[in-house]
């Protein structure tokens, strides 16, 4: 596949656009006098050419130019738009799902396409694809009264309403909603509505670029007719600047609610560093507690010579790496919010941290702080650490703590804000200085995560063989000085973990997704028996197999996945997968990520993930592949990146090739 050249995205871009006239066919003009709102058919009409569209550029285009008619026109209902674009009501955090079953959908269905539901629950089974049943029968349906037309902004608030609801009647109170847009969408309207409630919405553009389009859309409006006179690079560079700052301010305030209203206000120069605007406003689009910051993220390194080298002469620090959960940790007026590795809030998982959490700093100084811990369960009996396992049969929500039987300490690593102020921008020495003049340890409760500030290799080599035998993974080494601040979401050269495994020559594990299925045999007749798996490049935007895998299940464990999986089943292979059809019994929406564990890697002539990045025209497979385990605090998008799997396999053949030579001498 060609690599898109760093210009092409100006060039699409660059082409005439009016928002006036070139949606006129779905959004036409308003009535002199009359508010211009964005008509639901126009965001449809875009997703409707999206997934038509299998160049993720041209995708891309698409949905800018939707983006850039909006805040022309109507940027109030920009917020609505965005949201309906990416299929979410909130912030992540909030944890504000839909949760809209099958069963409530068939029956809408059967009651507005003039069905029985006997009728639409057959065809379901026939076809898997509901959306088009209610769009092809809701069509056939006389309507004596033309439908006032569906505003953007109406069918978002809708869905947020349900997605709020509670409490008794809901589900009738969910049914009437849900009728109500069905009986006011016409043609492909009515598609993509049922998509978005069944969740299957997926139109072949992730988060990020979406969020990639919001920025260009923004840069558009701002340079205006400019556009067509820059050079091509000059306009990339504005578009990259607006992307990637709109990307960085959401790492740190994950929430459109907050971002989106001050980039109206403020236009495109809000989004460029360089700009007073943008340091006026700063510290307004920063971290703060109580939304949760996207966590740096550590690259896996194969022994301490290799950190030695890639260090080279920088100051650093090596430090315990605990087998627990990520915790991020956020106090502001007496509240105490737990977020997951994932974004998620974990507050009501851990009622006992948010009560040990007071006890271990001095609240007359500390108004508000946001600090980075693992989580780890300690034996209530000795105190000494337990392996992460025994973390997972903890409950997940609204857990009492008279009901706690599985303690933990928490073991902090960082802090990233304090009393008001971020501490990004500082050292790790700064920070841990900090951080240790703050809290104070609380035996088994609260502790500091052990490390050793050294960079002599028998030290280290000790200090691994320590943690390792307290129950840890093994190291994480990170700069303490130079190249040493915290970074949101960066996957960082200057964070190394260190783990036995990698030592002892094993890969370390892939977290994969399941992208289709096969069914068992003989006594798993029935019962999903095999699965493909993939990795993600967000370069293209797409999920790439990588392996097929049938071992390291138990039989029950492959009934409750097949239960758990049932929802995702879907007919067609999506746009944005990229693996071999042959022999794929289902396919599945990308819901969950799996831990593996392989022999090692390999390049294939049937899998792509990885493709071009090591050889250019084949993939790489994973040998001999095993489950471990599902990895419930990672999303699809967050599972082992394309890029990963690329240096996974270059390192692993670097590994042999010294091999190679000590053999040789
Ligand atoms: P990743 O987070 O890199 O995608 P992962 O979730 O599989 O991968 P690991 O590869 O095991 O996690 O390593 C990183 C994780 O180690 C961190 O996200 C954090 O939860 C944990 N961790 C344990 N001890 C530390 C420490 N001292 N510093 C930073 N992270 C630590």
């Amino acid at each position: 596949m060609e690599p898109p050249s760093v210009t092409s995205m100006a060039k699409l871009l660059q082409e005439p656009f009016d928002p006036m006239s070139c949606v006129a066919n779905v959004w036409p003009a308003p009535t002199p006098g009359a508010q211009d709102t964005v008509p639901y058919a126009a965001v449809v009409d875009a997703m409707v050419d999206i997934s038509a569209t299998s160049s993720r550029l041209e995708c891309v285009k698409i949905l800018t130019r939707l983006l850039l008619a909006v805040i022309t026109r109507a940027p109030a209902d920009l917020i609505a738009v965005f949201y309906l674009v990416i299929n979410k009501q909130a912030p992540q955090h909030e944890g504000v799902e839909l949760g809209i079953g099958d069963a409530l959908l068939l029956k809408v269905v059967s009651e507005c396409c003039g069905m029985t539901e006997a009728r639409v629950k057959e065809a379901y089974q026939q076809t898997g694809d509901l959306a088009e049943i209610a769009q092809n029968n809701k069509q056939k349906q006389a309507t004596l009264v033309q439908p006032k037309p569906l505003s953007a902004k109406t069918v978002f608030q809708s869905f947020k309403q349900m997605a709020l609801m509670s409490g008794k009647d809901v589900m009738r109170r969910r049914t009437d909603t849900i009728k109500k847009l069905v009986r006011d969408a016409q043609g492909a309207e009515v598609n993509l509505l049922i998509r978005a409630l069944q969740q299957k919405m997926r139109i072949g553009l992730a988060e990020p670029s979406a969020l990639a389009a919001l920025g260009y859309a923004f840069a558009l409006q701002f340079l205006g007719a400019r556009c067509a006179v820059m050079t091509l690079d000059d306009l990339q560079n504005a578009l990259n600047i607006a992307a990637s700052t709109l990307a960085r301010i959401f790492y740190e305030v994950p929430s459109i609610d907050i971002v989106l209203p001050a980039v109206l206000s403020h236009g495109f120069l809000l989004l460029v560093p360089r700009s007073s605007v943008f340091a006026r406003h700063q510290r307004d689009l920063s971290i703060r507690p109580g939304l949760p910051v996207k966590p740096q993220l550590a690259h896996p390194t194969s022994g301490i010579s290799v950190v030695l080298d890639r260090f080279n002469e920088r100051k650093f620090t090596s430090e315990y790496k605990y087998d627990g959960e990520r915790a991020q940790i956020h106090y502001e007026n007496g509240k105490i919010h737990v977020f997951s590795r994932n974004s998620e809030t974990h507050t009501d998982k851990y009622p006992d941290v948010v009560s040990v959490l007071p006890s271990v700093f001095e609240k007359a100084t500390v108004t508000s702080f946001i600090i980075d811990s693992e989580v780890v369960a300690v034996s209530p009996e000795t105190g000494a650490l337990q392996a992460f396992q025994v973390l997972q049969h903890r409950g997940r929500k609204n857990i009492a703590e008279k009901d706690v039987t599985i303690p933990v300490c928490i073991f902090a690593f960082d802090i990233l804000y304090l009393n008001g102020e971020p501490l990004l921008d500082r050292s790790l020495e700064q920070r841990r200085a900090v951080l240790y003049q703050i809290f104070t340890p609380l035996p088994g409760k609260f502790a500091f995560a052990t490390h050793l500030d050294s960079d002599n290799v028998e030290d280290i080599q000790k200090f691994l063989d320590q943690s390792i035998a307290a129950g840890c993974e093994g190291l994480m080494i990170k700069t303490l000085e130079e190249e040493a601040t915290y970074t949101p979401a960066k996957r960082s050269h200057f964070w190394l973990k260190l783990k036995k495994d990698y030592m002892d020559g094993v890969t370390d594990t892939l977290d994969l997704v399941p992208i289709g299925a096969f069914y068992g045999k003989g006594k798993r007749a029935g019962v999903l028996g095999g699965f493909l798996l993939a990795c993600y490049d967000a370069e293209s935007d797409e999920y790439q197999s990588i392996c097929k895998i049938g071992t390291g299940f138990q039989d029950e464990a492959l009934e409750k996945l097949t239960g758990e999986l049932r929802p995702s089943f879907t007919a067609e292979k999506p746009r944005y997968y990229r693996a071999e059809t042959a022999g794929v019994d289902v396919w599945l929406i990308e819901s969950q990520v799996w831990e593996i564990k392989a022999a090692d890697l390999s390049i294939s002539p049937v899998h792509y993930a990885a493709i071009g990045l090591v050889d250019p025209a084949k993939g790489i497979a994973l040998r001999f592949p095993r489950y471990v385990r599902t990895r419930e605090d990672k999303k699809p998008c967050d599972c082992t990146a394309a890029q990963q799997v690329a240096e996974m396999y270059r390192s692993q053949s670097l590994a042999i090739q010294k091999e190679d030579v000590v053999v040789s001498e």
